[in-house]
C-alpha cells in the first residue's frame, strides 16, 4: 500500500444508482459518497479493502458499464 493520493478518471452508477469508483491502489470497485458527478469531482475516498486513497478528478466522466482497470501505483 502507498500513501499517494491517485486521480481517478471514471465513475460509474452501481445497480442502486450509488456512485462507484476502481480503487487504483488494489483495482477493487467501491461505493463513494454523493449523488451526482459534480458532488465528486475533487473529493478523495479511502479504500476500504487497501486503506489507498484516491481522488476524483476535476474532469471525471461517468461511464456506463464496467469500469475499466486505472493506473495503479506508478512505483510499482
Ligand atoms: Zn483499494
Amino acid at each position: 500500500m502507498t500513501d499517494f493520493i491517485f486521480d481517478v478518471h471514471h465513475v460509474a452508477r452501481d445497480l442502486d444508482r450509488s456512485l462507484i469508483v476502481r480503487c487504483p491502489h488494489c483495482q477493487d470497485v467501491l461505493g463513494i459518497e454523493g449523488i451526482e458527478l459534480d458532488e465528486v469531482q475533487g473529493e478523495q475516498y479511502q479504500c476500504h479493502r487497501c486503506d489507498g486513497w484516491l481522488e476524483v478528478s476535476s474532469d471525471a466522466r461517468m461511464i456506463k458499464g464496467e469500469l475499466p482497470a486505472n493506473k495503479g501505483d506508478p512505483e510499482a
